[in-house]
């Protein structure tokens, strides 16, 4: 199997409890995977484990061939992955700016400057020297891209970014998905409950269910396909 993402055969779980069962899947650059499926079937714990941060059970991550069991969850950045986690991860303590300089750190090569993830996301530039939490939903939502972005990533791990933010704001966001793909062939592997938004920018959609792969296919065969939306997506 061969992607900038290969995922072959991953099983994790969380102590003795297994959760994600032989799950394969590629994403190629410039694509952007949706990763669907219903509360509890697997989605976060697949980031986490292709990101490093939950141990495989069996299986492995590859990117371009090289297999992420030897990379540190910290040096992920290096190898040209981010992870944009749940929750979002900025450091609401610090401004805008800082958190930006903080996603510079570990770097695969020279970072972005700031002004390009500040024309990127103008709100964030009005609020540079302002601390975290008073951002928005939605403007903690650009700082945590942003954040990833600066390290010039190749693939980006991205965990609900639509959680809690409204459907304007969320369309936003999804937009600026596209366009960073069209312009800078980034890929994407993005888990959402947010199934239409997710599949209106989606090339593939890959619906989970109790830690299996359920279903696979592009993401407009997904979304015509009523069956399958009811059995697994809820709409
Ligand atoms: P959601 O959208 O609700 O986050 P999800 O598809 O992302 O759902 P996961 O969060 O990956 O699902 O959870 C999958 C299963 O793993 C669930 O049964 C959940 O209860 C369990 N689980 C998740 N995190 C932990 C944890 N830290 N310890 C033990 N079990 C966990």
């Amino acid at each position: 199997m061969s992607g900038l993402l290969a995922v072959e055969g991953l099983s994790a779980g969380y102590g003795a409890v297994p959760v994600l069962h032989e799950i394969d899947l590629t994403v190629q650059p410039g694509e952007i995977v949706a990763v669907l499926g219903a509360n509890g079937a697997g989605k976060t714990t697949l980031l986490r484990t292709v990101s490093g941060l939950l141990p495989a059970t069996a299986g492995r991550v590859t990117i371009d061939g090289v297999d992420l069991r030897t990379v540190r969850p910290e040096r992920m950045v290096r190898h040209g992955v981010a992870h944009v986690p749940e929750g979002r991860g900025v450091v609401t303590e610090l401004t805008v700016d800082e958190n930006l300089r903080l996603g510079g750190l570990w770097r695969r090569s020279k970072p972005a400057d700031r002004d390009e993830i500040y024309e990127l996301f103008p709100p964030l530039a009005e609020r540079r020297h302002q601390p975290g939490h008073q951002l928005s939903g939605g403007e903690r939502q650009m700082l945590a891209l942003g954040r990833a972005l600066i390290a010039k990533p190749r693939l980006l791990l991205l965990d609900e970014p639509s959680l809690g933010l409204a459907p304007k704001i969320i369309a936003q966001i999804m937009g600026l998905l596209r366009d960073l793909r069209d312009r800078t062939g980034l890929a994407v592997l993005l888990v959402e409950q947010n199934v239409r938004s997710a599949l209106s920018i989606a090339d593939v959609g890959v619906v989970l269910s109790l830690g299996r792969v359920a279903a696979r296919d592009s993401a407009a065969t997904l979304a015509a396909d009523a069956d399958l939306r009811h059995a697994y997506l809820g709409f």
